[in-house]
């Protein structure tokens, strides 16, 4: 038996008004029933850092079937694991029972453990965690921190720590080693040594991840803070090269500074306040495929169709999903519409109108906006644009929480995010940028 470090009330920051006001809720009946409750994982470290959690998880001894009686606002959900998700509105709270250390087999998302010998006590729990900044507890009945594993100290020192013996733990479940690059960049931390030097040597472990949960942590990685800092971690790490191979071929050391630098722009608009829809993020990573595009000298159907050829090739071989891959196909060959055929004024005026514009827009401003040639290309559009006095979308007051799977099929996933949207909001979910008119229209 461990002893864990027992930090109480009056010598740590959290305080009961900065949790949700449903989980404390939910974590007050567990009580009141006779079950221990804890706030566990991401929302105990951020606020101990200061940080708003993106979300409330709670721990506690009540099992799955104890949880529905209590709970009568409940549903069990299991992806890897059997959780419960307690209804209030349209929102939930997620309870999960303290679990011992037996692992799913990756691969088997979709499947959850089903075996009684899977739980656990608040030890076991703390244990089979991935990190010790997310093994830490916060105790509804005296609201103290319990910290077996350091994860208190570590967040002091600004490391990323695992838990037990790294290399173990990458082996079990290597979508750990993303998580670890993830949150590294996430709150600028360090790697611990050990979880370095194991990160290193389990590399190529990747490849027997689930490659749904490898696309997954890859994308929050770009949806977080500091995503500049996050791609650049997962390349010095090697891991893009295990990953996507032929797309860090095609792009080189050149592409990856001007990708580098495209998310530092998404970073700072972040900053400021504003998102941009996942279709953009994702464009992100290929726009060096423009590079090599010399307006006065190609022709744009056929630069197009290399772009096109190009990305679905890529796109397909590092599995991201189809409509994805569509809406960055679309969106690179309305960057190559912009450069082309700003000599064309009827032409200007019917793209800057069309719903497809804002989004372009932003993928141009966030490549190329510094590119001080382009500047009277960018006048032209942009005086075309405002002269419809609407505002210019593509951006939105809060990040995209749309999961990357919702781009799966061709249809389903949700529309851009509420917010400022302006003109993006009417790009219907299905559409498909269609670039208008590319007949002679005389205008040549
Ligand atoms: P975020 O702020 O990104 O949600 P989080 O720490 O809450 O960060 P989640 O992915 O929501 O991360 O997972 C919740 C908790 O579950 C983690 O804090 C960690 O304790 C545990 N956990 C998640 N994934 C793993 C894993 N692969 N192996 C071990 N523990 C994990
Ligand atoms: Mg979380």
């Amino acid at each position: 038996m461990a002893t864990p470090r027992i930090i109480p009330r009056p010598d740590h920051p959290i305080s009961r008004k900065d949790i949700d006001h449903d989980t404390l809720k939910v974590m007050y009946k567990l009580k009141d029933a006779g079950f221990e409750a804890y706030l566990v994982g991401g929302a105990v470290r951020d606020l101990l850092m200061g940080k708003k959690p993106k979300d409330f998880d709670v721990a506690t001894n009540a099992r799955p079937r104890d949880l529905r009686r209590l709970f009568r606002n409940s549903r069990e959900v299991g992806r890897r694991f059997r959780l419960i998700h307690v209804f209030f509105g349209p929102k939930n709270v997620e309870v999960a029972t303290l679990r011992s250390a037996i692992e799913p087999p990756d691969g088997s998302d979709d499947l959850y453990i089903d075996d009684d010998n899977q739980w656990g006590d608040l030890e076991s729990d703390a244990f089979r965690r991935d990190f010790t900044v997310n093994s830490l507890f916060y105790d509804i009945r005296d609201f103290a921190v319990i910290d077996y594993t350091g994860g208190v100290e570590d967040i002091r020192d600004r490391l990323v720590r695992a838990i037990g013996d790294p290399r173990t733990r990458f082996a079990e479940d290597p979508v750990r080693m993303l998580r670890a690059i993830k949150f590294a960049a996430r709150f600028g931390f360090d790697f611990e040594t050990q979880t370095a030097v194991g990160l290193a040597a389990s590399l190529e472990g990747i490849h027997k991840a689930s490659r749904f949960r490898v696309t997954e942590e890859i994308f929050r990685t770009i949806i977080q803070a500091n995503r500049e800092n996050g791609l650049r971690l997962l390349w010095q790490a090697g891991m893009l090269h295990q990953l996507y191979p032929d797309w860090v071929k095609e792009i080189g050391e050149d592409g990856f500074a001007q990708i580098l630098e495209y998310f530092r722009n998404v970073d700072q608009a972040a900053e400021q306040g504003w998102f941009y829809p996942l279709e953009i993020l994702a464009t992100g990573l290929f726009v060096p495929l423009l590079d090599t595009v010399d307006v006065g000298r190609d022709n744009f159907n056929q630069v197009a169709a290399r772009v096109t050829a190009e990305v679905r090739e890529l796109g397909l071989k590092m599995e991201l999903p189809k409509r994805l891959i569509n809406s960055v196909v679309e969106l690179l060959r309305a960057q190559l519409y912009l450069l082309f055929f700003a000599h064309l004024s009827k032409r200007v005026r019917r793209f800057a109108a069309s719903p497809w514009f804002d989004q372009a827009w932003r993928v141009h401003e966030l490549a190329f906006g510094q590119v001080a040639e382009l500047e009277p290309v960018r006048q032209t559009w942009i005086a075309a644009r405002e002269s419809l006095g609407s505002q210019i979308g593509g951006l939105a007051d809060s990040p995209d929480r749309r999961d990357i799977f919702s781009f799966r099929g061709r249809t389903g996933g949700g529309r851009l995010p509420n917010g400022r949207n302006g003109a993006a909001d009417e790009v219907e979910d299905d559409a498909e940028f269609v670039e208008p008119e590319l007949v002679d229209d005389g205008e040549a």
